[in-house]
Parts: C-alpha cells; sequence; structure tokens
C-alpha cells in the first residue's frame, strides 16, 4: 500500500479560447478547451508530510496565472493528467511516480 501522499488539483477553463497548462518543473504543455477541466494528481513518497518540491511553505501545488496560460507547479515526485471523469489524458508518468513504486 502506498504510504506517501497524493494531492489533486483541479483547473479548469471558463474562458473562450483555449488555455495553455504548463506543468512544471517539467515544462510539459497541456491546451484546455474552452469549458473543459483537467485534474493535476501528484503523489509524494516521503511519510514525513512534506511536498520535496515545494518554494513556498510546505504546499502540494502552486499556481501562476498568465494572460494566455496557467503554470501549475507539482510539488510532489511525479504528476498524473487526467479528465473530470477520471481519463488519463497523458499516460505518461515524468520522473517516476513513487504510488506505482510501491504498487510492482
Ligand atoms: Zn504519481
Amino acid at each position: 500500500m502506498f504510504a506517501g501522499r497524493t494531492a489533486r488539483l483541479v483547473v479548469g477553463n471558463d474562458g473562450e479560447v483555449p488555455l495553455d497548462l504548463v506543468l512544471e518543473p517539467w515544462g510539459d504543455v497541456h491546451r484546455i478547451l474552452p469549458e473543459d477541466r483537467c485534474v493535476v494528481v501528484t503523489h509524494s513518497s516521503s511519510g514525513d508530510d512534506s511536498w520535496p518540491g515545494t518554494r513556498l511553505g510546505d504546499e502540494p501545488f502552486e499556481v501562476e496565472h498568465r494572460s494566455d496560460s496557467v503554470t501549475v507547479w507539482a510539488n510532489g515526485h511525479c504528476f498524473h493528467l487526467s479528465d473530470r471523469k477520471g481519463n488519463d489524458i497523458d499516460p505518461y508518468v515524468y520522473g517516476g511516480c513513487p504510488a506505482e513504486n510501491r504498487a510492482t
């Protein structure tokens, strides 16, 4: 069983044009269509309630808005993108996922 932590963040586009979602520190870009949403999930393997990538305080996510994009810093060891129904948008896991490593 995965002993670390899981955090989820829903990002929606209420605008009328596509929105670029930038996942840092990996630099991955996903386009969210108008009125669509996606879910960003990150895992941390640490058992001490910390998030390894955090830059401010101890937070699983940091969000920065720009005029035509939103940058999400996922502060765990990985990120996973899915749509609001839970279907994987991008099944590739960047940097290795501690939750999946535990399962194998
Ligand atoms: Zn993961």
